[in-house]
């Protein structure tokens, strides 16, 4: 099975690395008959070859099992016609990874920062809604008509809302059954308002999973206040973004916030966060949310070809991570611990070395 790895900017080479280590160790112990495939996008090749993602490393995902994408720094990009492809954006879109799947979960031992604990996922459309640049067939979907004045098209279908939907119901079936539909259709009556006629069609359907809604402003005070409320959370592109940010802080960490984005034929592991320049290159970063991420990756893989072993694999990262968080010696510096991104690694690999040696 290959899975191609891309690092990205900032801290992406650190946590990537990490993650190699991490999976080449359960490759060996567990023999899951990993190929990892390493290749630069960003910063880096665009100065070298003017584009941040040369179209061979499109190919070589498109044909791939898996993809570990690394944080990337797009902020820093020039523009598309100058070779500063938003490479996150370009590979929801080709391998249509219409579903960010996105878990936040407190830890025992280890100090959250909402009122409550918390164990819920954030389920993401990821193709459409505020995200202008990925609105248009052709052309960009934000333009300025005069120098004082911006607009920007905001796109909502019922297909996407339809398909986002059924993987949240889908999802509620395999947890605590109950999902939630967050939304701002009070104001943005007409998109916002097509995603939720389209969501409840979809809960008429799953009368084994129970529903409700909350106006995005409100869930953002409620994941303070109240997460343990919440199993599965359905909403649009950019709530679904903030949202999951807040939600994997008030866990314990943005430095543990995991995600994928999958499709019905290719499933890509990515941090939540981004690439955060301030500690890049410092071995500061908390390396388990692209871990975690992997973990995820490898459990989706586990289903699509029926192999036990890479669940097994998934698993095992996962009850490492958190074994090793139990203990404030063995914790990164975003979770008040001392431990560097190399040596948190070290510790995370002498765990699962416990566990699959027993
Ligand atoms: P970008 O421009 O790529 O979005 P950013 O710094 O604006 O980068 P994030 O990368 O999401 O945004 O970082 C937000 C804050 O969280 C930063 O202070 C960053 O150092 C911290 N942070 C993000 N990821 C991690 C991590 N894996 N480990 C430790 N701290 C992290």
């Amino acid at each position: 099975m290959r899975l191609v790895i891309l690092p990205g900017d900032g801290i992406g080479p650190e946590i990537s690395a990490a993650t190699a280590v991490v999976l080449e160790l359960l490759n060996r112990k567990l023999a899951l008959s990993l190929t990892l495939e390493t290749h630069e996008i960003g910063l880096g090749p665009l100065k070298r070859t003017g584009t941040t993602f040369p179209l061979t490393i499109l190919d070589a995902c498109q044909s791939a099992d898996g993809v570990i994408l690394g944080p990337i720094s797009h902020a820093e990009y020039p523009p598309r016609s100058e070779g500063g492809i938003n490479i996150s954006a370009e590979l929801r879109i080709q391998l249509d990874l219409y579903a960010n799947i996105r878990p936040s979960r407190s830890r025992q031992g280890l100090p959250h920062w909402g009122r409550t604990p918390m164990d819920l996922v954030i389920v993401r459309e990821n193709t459409e809604g505020f995200y202008s640049d990925r609105n248009m067939f052709w052309g960009v979907g934000e333009f300025m008509p005069t120098a004082d004045m911006a607009l920007s098209i905001r796109k909502g279908t019922a297909l996407a809302s339809q398909r986002i939907a059924r993987t949240a119901f889908e999802l509620a079936r395999a947890r605590r059954r109950k999902v939630t539909a967050v939304h701002k259709a009070n104001v943005v009556k007409v998109s916002e308002g097509l995603f939720l006629r389209e969501v409840r069609k979809i809960a008429a359907s799953y009368s084994d999973v129970s529903y409700d809604e909350q106006l995005v402003d409100s869930m953002a005070a409620l994941l303070v206040r109240d997460a343990e409320k919440f199993d599965v959370i359905v909403t649009t592109n950019m709530f679904g973004d903030i949202l999951s940010d807040e939600a994997a802080e008030l866990s314990g960490s943005l430095g543990l916030g995991e995600s994928i984005n999958a499709g019905d034929l290719h499933c890509m592991a990515q941090a939540q966060h981004g690439s955060a320049p301030d500690i890049a290159g410092q071995d500061k970063a908390n390396p388990s949310s692209l871990i975690l991420s992997a973990a995820r990756l490898l459990d989706w893989l586990s289903r699509k070809y029926g192999k036990p072993s890479l669940a097994t694999a998934a698993r095992t990262i996962e009850s490492a991570i958190d074994e090793v968080l139990k203990d404030p010696a063995r914790r990164t510096f975003d979770l008040g611990g001392s431990l560097g991104t190399r040596a948190f690694t070290s510790a995370i690999c002498e765990q699962m070395e416990c566990y699959t040696a027993e």
